[in-house]
């Protein structure tokens, strides 16, 4: 019988490794965070168990009343949260949203823009390693090597001449807001479609603490598990829907509209059967940022940037763009105080963890070297404030990611600075 089947000791020893190094360790990868347990429970649920292919109310499967019920509650949150009409809450990943959204808006072959991987873009948005930059054409726009921003007028010349079909906006390592009216003036001159992919900063947008992109991008994906504290996953969503401008019609002859192009775009395109245990927990994380508690979280994490930065910036470290409007920061580790440091991202990395700190090795803007090395390492604050803490630990957190990096060859200040790591941590319980 089912209870009697032996117990995976490999795999829950290891689970139980990862609680205690999640517990006791510093967690600043920007892209991370901690979800609540009841995230966890429901994603851990049952509904592991079932089939539901199709959408609420229209499913190939029988047996679907109660996941309806659920996934309707997904979308009808996710809607509240973002002011959107439209949502799509199956992709599995970030990745599978946009992967979605280009099947649904694209044929083989159409150019596509996006902020270049480099200059902290994303895999998805073009890269020749990814579906995005193998089936389609991509072109980029980048960042100032002076300020490390994107100017727009810069962008506007690359779109007017190379007249993309979707020109897409969001990043994984950009700590500035974006000017979403002026892309989609951008867009209108050229006839093309705007696509934001606010993963990092959702739950920032969705507190209106960052500019909304819902007026003026057509389409908006997202991840649900970085500020937004969600399970892992994506969705797709839209403020105003519209008929397609690629006159694909419905059997009866009508142009089908964007919505339904999108939702074809997951399923059947792109994936089969939702995960709808994913989908109770986005639900229940949605629910969670509706409330009053998260507005302050996100403020609190944006309150801490600010800190971690100015911190950073007090000790010579340079920030790319010089600070962040976001949750995140892209560090330059090349040179400290102007003097040239010896430091990679792959060494900080690699130095960091042995004191139990946790971040990426990046690469920064005109970085020389490769990605596996990089010459940068990127930092974000969602995970440690859901742990409770406040601006002044961002202070100690960076004296001591300081105090590991300038002494990388000296293991027992790093042994030292791992004990203060975990005895530290101790204060803070997470499950
Ligand atoms: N888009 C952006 C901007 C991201 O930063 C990420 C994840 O890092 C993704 C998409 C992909 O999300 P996932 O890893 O869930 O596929």
């Amino acid at each position: 019988t089912l209870t009697s089947v032996e117990r995976d000791t490999a795999i829950f020893d290891l689970i139980n490794r990862e609680k205690h190094r999640q517990e006791s360790g510093i967690e600043l990868i920007a892209s991370e965070n901690f979800t609540s347990r009841q995230v966890m429970e429901a994603s851990g649920s049952v509904l592991t168990n079932k089939y539901a292919e199709g959408l609420p109310g229209k499913r190939y499967y029988g047996g679907c009343e109660v996941v309806d019920e659920i996934e309707q509650i997904a979308i009808d949150r996710l809607k509240e949260l973002f002011g959107a009409t439209w949502a799509n809450v199956q992709p599995h990943s970030g990745a599978q949203a946009n992967t979605a959204v280009f099947l649904a808006c694209l044929n083989p072959g159409d150019k596509i823009m996006g902020f270049n991987l480099a200059h902290g873009g994303h895999l998805t948005h073009g890269s020749p390693v990814n579906i995005s930059g193998k089936y389609f054409q991509p072109v980029f726009y980048g960042v100032e090597a002076e300020t490390g921003l994107i100017d727009w007028d810069k962008v506007e010349e690359t779109a007017l001449k190379e007249r993309p079909k979707l020109l897409i906006c969001g990043a994984s390592a950009y700590s500035r807001d974006w000017d979403y009216e002026r892309l989609r003036a951008v867009a209108d001159k050229i006839g093309a479609l705007l696509m934001a992919d606010i993963s990092h900063p959702a739950g920032l947008i969705a507190k209106g603490l960052l500019k909304d992109p819902f007026d003026h991008c057509h389409i908006v994906t997202t991840t649900t598990h970085k500020t937004l504290r969600g399970p892992r996953g994506g969705v797709i969503m839209m403020r105003n829907d519209f008929e397609n401008p690629f006159g694909i019609k419905t059997p009866k002859g009508a142009l089908r509209t964007m919505s339904s192009l999108l939702d074809s775009g997951v399923f059947p395109g792109t994936q089969g059967g939702p995960l709808e245990h994913i989908i109770a927990a986005k639900a229940v994380a949605f629910g969670e940022a509706l409330s009053e508690g998260y507005y302050n979280y996100a403020t609190q994490v944006a309150k801490n940037a600010q800190a971690m930065a100015k911190a950073f910036v007090d000790k010579g470290y340079r920030i790319i763009s010089g600070g962040t409007d976001n949750h995140l920061m892209l560090i330059d580790l090349r040179t400290k105080n102007g003097v040239e440091s010896g430091l990679t991202g792959k060494l900080a990395e690699n130095t960091l963890i042995k004191a139990d700190i946790t971040i990426n090795k990046n690469m920064v803007p005109f970085d020389d070297k490769s990605p596996m090395v990089t010459s940068g390492m990127r930092v974000g604050t969602a995970a440690m404030t859901t742990r409770g803490l406040v601006e002044a630990d961002m202070e100690r957190i960076v004296d001591l990611v300081d105090t590991v990096l300038v002494n990388n060859d000296n293991d027992a200040k790093i042994a030292a600075v791992k004990t203060e790591v975990n005895e530290w941590m101790k204060q803070y319980p997470l499950y």
